[in-house]
């Protein structure tokens, strides 16, 4: 027998959830007559349980409980901002969603941990021994970035981060 998988009735209900979506530059969030066209031009959509068609829905619905706990991924590419006949602009949403959850439970783990990469290093991946051994073999250099300018590149990225306050915001160490 047929199952529904999610319940209909949330008692994370959130009256208010639409409009903080739109306070974050969400947009029209009601707007979103449930066409399907976004899902059926995402790139990840395959991939993914709750498609960016669920997801506005869920938002008109205001379950911000199930939304922000929802693994939910986009590439922010706007393929569906592209081909929306309504005014909405779904990328936007998933935008002002991202907004929201950092306020509301700080930036995710993987995030600190890239910048905090590319505040020491000037890049995000950390090479390894192996990562060089790899490159070498696929004829590249060794070094990903030309180490006579690294010291600079770094330089200049964290004056970026403090003059913005992108290291307190996520909470990252600039050195020395
Ligand atoms: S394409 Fe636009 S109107 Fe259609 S479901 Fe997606 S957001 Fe809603
Ligand atoms: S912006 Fe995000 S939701 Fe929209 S099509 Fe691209 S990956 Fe999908």
């Amino acid at each position: 027998m047929f199952q529904y998988s999610h319940k209909v009735i949330d008692n994370g209900f959130d009256r208010g959830f639409v409009d903080e979506i739109i306070a974050f530059g969400g947009g029209n969030v009601h707007a979103c007559f449930q066409c399907g066209t976004c899902t059926s031009v995402c790139p990840v959509s395959l991939k993914v349980e709750n498609k960016v068609r669920n997801i506005i829905k869920m938002c008109q619905m205001g379950l911000k409980e199930r939304v922000l706990s929802t693994p939910w991924v986009c590439a922010t590419c706007y393929r569906c901002y592209e081909y929306c006949p309504s005014v909405i602009d779904p990328t936007e949403l998933i935008v002002a969603l991202r907004h929201i959850m950092v306020r509301d439970f700080g930036p995710p783990k993987f995030v600190v941990a890239f910048s905090q990469s590319i505040a020491d290093q000037g890049q995000m991946p950390l090479i390894t021994s192996r990562i060089k051994r790899l490159r070498e073999e696929l004829g590249l250099h060794g070094e990903s970035i030309d180490e006579r300018f690294r010291g600079k590149v770094v330089r200049e990225i964290r004056t970026i981060m403090e003059a913005t306050g992108f290291d307190k915001l996520i909470g990252i160490k600039l050195g020395e």
